[in-house]
């Protein structure tokens, strides 16, 4: 754990071409970053997962000793693995890191609207800064697992779980209350368009 006083975040802004920076003014984020307490270095990168990039945050790390990092590039479903394993690379632990989304929920959406989209991106990287002072380093264990299921209810939907469960390789108890399974379907006499019997 950090002292407050010694936090050093580090922020890095992404351009992703034009897809941030032809709607958002990154460097005047940047530069706002910059004011926000605890930031020690701000970077502006044209394509911040690409290797350059990566390579500056890992230098950054480095050198101003950052034990917080800030991305605002595009969602972390994409590139949250990305910065994480450069915060590993660099000796930091890798859940030190928060993301700033300025792409889909800033550039993309916001279009045409530079003045109000980059006030956005700004509000976006000062939440995830405020953020960041509270994150904690998390380590990764782990545990042996029993690969068994309860499934309970033998509806078609039971049903069918239980047996995607047992492709997949897990024990399963499939449980019903009443006296056979198949729940509402059991008791239809045919099904559409087939006319097939129901079960
Ligand atoms: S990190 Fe995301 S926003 Fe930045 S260049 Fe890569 S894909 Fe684009």
């Amino acid at each position: 754990m950090v002292k407050p006083q010694d936090l050093r975040i580090g922020v890095f802004v992404c351009d992703c071409g034009k897809n941030i920076a032809g709607t958002v003014d990154t460097a005047a984020v940047a530069k706002f970053a910059s004011t926000l307490p605890d930031v020690v270095a701000v970077v502006g990168n044209k394509y911040t997962c690409a290797d350059p990039g990566q390579m500056e945050i890992m230098k950054a790390v480095k050198e101003h000793k950052l034990n917080r990092v800030v991305v605002a590039s595009c969602t972390p479903k994409i590139h949250e693995p990305t910065f994480r394993n450069c915060l590993k690379e660099a000796g930091l632990n890798p859940y030190l890191l928060e993301m700033a989304n300025i792409r889909e929920h800033v550039s993309w959406v916001h279009s045409g609207q530079k003045e109000e989209a980059t006030a956005k991106a700004k509000d976006l990287v000062a939440s995830s800064v405020a953020r960041a002072r509270f994150l904690e380093p998390q380590i990764e264990t782990e545990v042996p697992v029993t690969k068994a299921a309860l499934v309970v209810g033998g509806g078609v939907a039971g049903i069918q779980s239980a047996l995607d469960l047992a492709d997949q390789g897990h024990y399963v108890y499939l449980v019903e209350k009443e006296a056979s399974i198949g729940g509402i379907m059991a008791a239809l006499d045919k099904t559409y368009p087939t006319m097939d019997c129901s079960i």
